[in-house]
C-alpha cells in the first residue's frame, strides 16, 4: 500500500495496488498544469484509491470536455487526472507519492511536444503523440 498527499498535507491518500505502468507525458497540458518540462503518471484503477483526508480541497480544472484535472485548492499540488468517459481509471501524479516506490517509467508520450531545454537520457520509447 502506498501513500502520498499534497504539499500543504490537506490532501491523504492511499493506493492499494502496484505501479504496473509509468508514463512520462510531455505534452503542453501536463507541461503547464506541472510547471516542470514532463509530469509522470501512473494510470491505476479508481477503487483501489481511496482520498483518506481532505476530500473537500480536491478542485477539479477540465482541460479538455471530458478530462478533469484535480489538484488541491490550498496547495495547488497536482494529484490525478480522470476521464469522465473511463472514471474507471486513474492517472496519479507521481510526484505526491510518500517514500519509495515500485516499478519505474516505461515510455515517454507526446515527445513531439517536449521542452526544447531539457535533455533526456534514457532509451525509453518515445512515443510522438500518445501511445496507441
Ligand atoms: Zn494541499
Ligand atoms: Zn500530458
Amino acid at each position: 500500500m502506498y501513500q502520498g498527499s499534497c504539499l500543504c498535507g490537506g490532501i491523504q491518500y492511499e493506493y492499494h495496488g502496484e505501479f504496473d505502468e509509468i508514463a512520462i507525458c510531455h505534452c503542453s497540458q501536463c507541461r503547464r498544469a506541472q510547471g516542470t518540462p514532463f509530469v509522470t503518471n501512473a494510470p491505476i484503477a479508481a477503487d483501489r484509491f481511496v482520498i483518506t483526508q481532505g476530500e473537500h480541497l480536491l478542485k477539479s480544472y477540465f482541460s479538455q470536455p471530458l478530462k478533469r484535472r484535480v489538484f488541491c485548492a490550498d496547495c495547488g499540488s497536482p494529484i490525478f487526472s480522470q476521464r469522465t468517459d473511463h472514471p474507471e481509471v486513474l492517472r496519479l501524479r507521481l510526484g505526491t507519492v510518500s517514500g519509495d516506490i515500485q516499478g519505474r517509467p516505461g515510455y515517454h508520450i507526446y515527445h513531439d511536444s517536449r521542452a526544447n531545454w531539457f535533455t533526456l537520457n534514457d532509451d525509453l520509447p518515445r512515443h510522438a503523440a500518445g501511445k496507441t
